[in-house]
């Protein structure tokens, strides 16, 4: 799913277009790696299919699949991103697709995650010169971001030592048990860091 958020992937996802033959607004969906069939892939990472099961193409289909391949199969409408014009695919069930229908919202979501991550990992290098805690911050509390990043940041933590991160971590739920394990230290020692100095 992570390949979606490619840039090729995210223009097409504010195309909307709607079936010819029943006007329904085409879904979004993942394309199987590999068209079923003639074994050619899609060419694209999403492709727009009508999934009405009311519609013309879909409910004809059955019967004439039958007849012309003697198959158990159907047809629906489908357009690859940035096509002008779809054509009928063959379906081998009701089910086919549905289970591979993606929200564009989702997928922008996801997209502006991996860039806040990104823009956090970048930061890491100079976030202890400029006692910066935000990227250090995020990544630690993003359950999402990738561990070796969160791992290098609960590092940084005690080298930034504010007394600032102790809540946000303290109220943050960590979900993967490798990451909070390292902050406690991390804690400990910005707390015993600031009493040391309070106490001098
Ligand atoms: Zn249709």
């Amino acid at each position: 799913m992570l390949a979606l958020t490619s840039e090729s992937c995210l223009k097409y996802l504010d195309e909307e277009h709607s079936c010819p033959y029943c006007n329904s607004k085409l879904s979004c969906c993942t394309a199987p790696p590999i068209h079923v069939g003639d074994g050619l892939g899609w060419g694209s990472e999403i492709i727009f299919i009508c999934l009405n099961d009311e519609c013309k193409l879909f409910v004809n289909g059955w019967k004439q699949a039958e007849e012309q391949y003697g198959h158990v199969a159907s047809f629906r409408y489908m357009m690859t991103p940035g096509a002008k014009s779809g054509t009928p695919m063959t379906v081998y069930s009701k089910d086919a697709f549905t289970d591979s229908i993606i929200d564009p919202e989702d997928i922008k979501a996801k997209d502006k995650r991996l860039t806040r991550e990104k823009d956090a990992l970048a930061k890491l290098d100079t976030c202890v010169k400029e006692k910066n805690l935000e990227p250090v911050l995020y990544l630690i509390t993003d359950e999402k971001a990738k561990p070796d990043g969160r791992l290098q940041a609960c590092e940084l933590l005690e080298q930034i030592n504010d007394l600032v991160c102790i809540d946000p971590i303290r109220n943050h739920t960590f979900k993967h048990n490798n990451i909070a394990p390292r902050c406690p230290p991390a804690l400990n020692h910005t707390c015993t860091a600031h009493q040391k100095q309070r106490d001098r």
